[in-house]
């Protein structure tokens, strides 16, 4: 066997670890009861451990350096795959092992203590253990290592490339764009009716019509599944076995609608990764321990937007599918129309729940987060007192204060799951959204027409060529570049905003 042959069958066998991890996270965040969540932790901190080790053995190491020599620098793929090995390697090489094991233990218990806390709407009973999922991220950014702020480390894993001083950047141009715009809206006498949202839609039927419009998208389900969650997500265990959560409210539709496109949104970029690259480096994220097949956090959230919002949110998605949401609830929306609902769905409302934030205020929540979580990090800020400087900040960006820990400080799974750095890439996501919806629209004839017909796969055979295909084989910015022939770029993000809400509220 080849020195490259041998890299890869190692790689491979990882690679199972890691989706074997996958599977026991699926199944805590869904199936499991709650008494399974100190032994859980235990398999899955042992699995890493074992990655880990695969990783940073002699075996590896050996059939690394070997590669090297061998694959000649013109066979790009195979210098990639080499590439992001050695780039692995190195960064497990300063990571020390007990911690990635502490932390990954720490994930699973953690996040079984938030929920219970949301429930209980108690901050006290999640506090310590935030407390040391903060103190071990410090600990994995000092690892990892930085030149400017320990949370350039952070960001590493969820966005390559991306730094807190480019984020600070980022978000100031978006602010300049977006609370005139808030302001604006608010100043407007235009107040969509939206009551009929919050009549009873039985929870078997919104079902039912998710998975219709799932399909419509191209969401295999030959290759896929839809279950309940407190926090809906999407987790593959290669494009073979690609699996979305969503969560109901009887008493208001949009919840499991949207959240499903958008989660559809993730599973389509997964599906449809390149068949060639399942169980390679290319579609291992070997530094967050995740099979994933998409380029960076951003990316992939690009797509959940995209599909949720760009094409789910749109006038003509709801010209061409709010008879057959009609048919699905007669009852509940006889005495509404397309346009009505359209605008209803679009709704402009400050509210205290990201994941329920309307495209106009959606980015003053991550924000927020962002510096808090930033500030945690550095020491500026105690886990004690978060609760505190989190309603301050709803106070001060949204005018609202939660009443609760549950719609405050505890409502996202992302710091139990010690997730710290990964929240800007939701507002990296939105931006590249815009400009990849852009690039399609320009460069695929008659894509509009396809739209407007509930013809789903000219958009997503670009999409696929462009971005899904490849997996992890390019930068996200590499990506981007060779897609739209841009960089990351606020501008088409900022006008499409003030198009679509200006059309709306009469601007
Ligand atoms: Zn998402």
């Amino acid at each position: 066997m080849s020195a490259y042959g041998s890299l890869t069958e190692q790689v491979a066998q990882i690679s199972d670890i890691l989706n074997a991890i996958s599977i026991l996270t699926w199944d805590a965040r869904t199936q499991m009861p709650p008494g399974g969540a100190e032994t859980r932790g235990q398999q899955i901190a042992t699995l890493s451990s074992l990655a880990h080790e695969r990783l940073t053995g002699d075996p590896l190491s050996d059939a690394l350096v070997s590669a090297e020599g061998e694959v000649s620098a013109e066979d790009t793929v195979r210098l990639r795959v080499v590439q992001s090995v050695r780039e692995a390697v190195d960064l497990f090489g300063r990571i020390p092992p007990t911690l990635t094991a502490e932390l990954a233990g720490l994930k699973t218990v953690s996040q079984g203590v938030w929920q219970e806390a949301r429930r209980q709407a108690d901050f006290s009973l999640f506090a310590p253990y935030l407390e040391r999922m903060v103190a071990l991220n410090r600990q994995l950014a000092e690892a990892i290592g930085y030149t400017e702020h320990p949370y350039d480390a952070l960001l590493l894993q969820y966005e390559p490339g991306m730094t807190a001083s480019n984020l600070q950047g980022l978000f100031g141009d978006l602010k300049a764009g977006v609370l005139p715009l808030l302001e604006a809206v608010r100043a407007s006498s235009t107040e969509p009716r939206w009551d009929f949202l919050t009549r009873d839609f039985p929870e078997e039927k919104q079902r039912a019509f998710n998975l219709h419009l799932a399909e419509g998208f191209g969401y295999d389900l030959s290759r896929g599944r839809l279950d309940t969650s407190a926090h809906p997500f999407e987790i593959s265990f290669t494009r073979q076995d690609v699996r979305i959560t969503t969560r109901y409210d009887r008493r208001y539709l949009p919840m499991s609608l949207f959240g499903t496109l958008h989660e559809v949104g993730h599973a389509l970029y997964e599906q449809g990764v390149a068949p060639e690259l399942t169980r390679t480096a290319l579609t291992s994220d070997f530094l967050g321990l995740y099979a994933v097949g998409g380029a960076s956090y951003g990316t992939h959230e690009s797509q959940s937007r995209l599909w949720e919002n760009l094409v789910g949110r749109s006038r003509t998605f709801w010209r061409r599918h709010f008879s057959e949401l009609q048919g699905t609830f007669p009852e509940q929306l006889g005495d509404v129309d397309a346009e009505t609902f359209y605008r209803a769905v679009n709704r402009v409302s400050p509210s205290l729940i990201r994941v329920e934030a309307d495209e106009v205020t959606y980015n003053l929540h991550i924000m927020l987060r962002a510096e808090l979580e930033l500030a945690l990090l550095e020491g500026t800020l105690k886990v004690s007192d978060l609760p505190e400087a989190w309603n301050a900040k709803y106070e001060e960006y949204l005018g609202l204060t939660p009443p609760d820990a549950a719609t405050g400080v505890l409502q996202d799974i992302h710091w139990s799951a010690g997730l710290f750095g990964s929240f800007p890439t939701y507002t990296v996501g939105n931006v590249m959204a815009s400009q990849f919806f852009g690039a399609a629209t320009l460069q695929v004839p008659g894509l509009t027409g396809a739209l407007a017909e509930g013809d789903y796969a000219p958009l997503r055979a670009w999409l696929t060529e462009h971005i899904y295909r490849h997996g992890r084989t390019y930068l996200p910015q590499e990506l981007l570049e060779h897609a739209t022939g841009e960089k990351l770029n606020v501008a088409p993000y900022l006008t499409y905003l003030n198009e679509k809400y200006g059309d709306l509220y009469g601007l």
